[in-house]
């Protein structure tokens, strides 16, 4: 069982990530918790590029290496978990890609999609969470919690924009595969409806 966790930057990813993977835990289930960009050694170093270069990045080349880390993540990491059997929570997959770079940066959505299609061999999530929160509560929760931003935490309040209303254009497209949540709930509340939708996938 594949599940993503995907939203902008705030939106709350990492902590719904971990309270699944407690309660997956307490049903006995293997999970395997695990993130991108940077869920292995090699994306970390990619990671690190990616998110806090010296200089700009252009677009495409930005594009190419979240698809290079992906890429090596899914075949060495989330591929032999799948394998055996475990549970695999993960922090961002190629809805970011299609979110960040093709509506963050303008680049053609469906080749950007296509590049991590690519990349990964065509895996596909059974199961995405989109924490959907307004761009304005999401800057007000990264400024309460950051003493350094990334590169794309300090991109304009436009740009946030863009990739919230790209995420909801996804998931509005594949309802099935997708549990969308507003994140301005309390995070029992997402929890709990994260909860019912997992233990009808298990
Ligand atoms: O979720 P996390 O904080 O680990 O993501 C790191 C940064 O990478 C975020 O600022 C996110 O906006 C950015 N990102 C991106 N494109 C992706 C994945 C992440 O711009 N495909
Ligand atoms: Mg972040």
């Amino acid at each position: 069982l594949f599940i993503t966790f995907e939203g902008g930057d705030g939106s709350g990813k990492t902590t719904q990530a971990e309270l699944l993977g407690a309660w997956l835990a307490e049903q006995g289930r293997a999970v395997v918790r695990t993130r991108e960009p940077g869920g292995t050694a090699f994306g970390a170093d990619v990671r690190e590029i990616v998110l806090h270069s010296r200089g700009d990045i252009d677009p495409r080349a930005e594009a190419l290496l979240y698809a290079a880390d992906r890429a090596h993540h899914i075949a060495t990491i989330v591929r032999p978990a799948l394998d055996r059997g475990d549970v695999v929570l993960q922090d961002r997959y190629i809805d970011s890609s299609v979110a960040y770079q093709g509506a963050g940066r303008v680049l053609d959505p469906e080749a950007v999609r296509g590049i991590s299609a690519w990349a990964t061999g065509g895996l596909a999530p059974q199961l995405t969470v989109l924490l959907d929160l307004d761009a304005a509560t999401a800057r007000g929760r990264l400024d309460a919690a950051r003493t350094r931003y990334d590169r794309l935490e300090a991109e304009a309040a436009e740009f946030h924009e863009r990739v919230r209303e790209a995420y909801l254009a996804i998931a509005a497209a594949e309802p099935g595969r997708f549990l969308v949540v507003d994140a301005a709930l309390p995070v029992d509340e997402i929890a709990a409806l994260v909860r019912d939708r997992v233990a009808e996938l298990l």
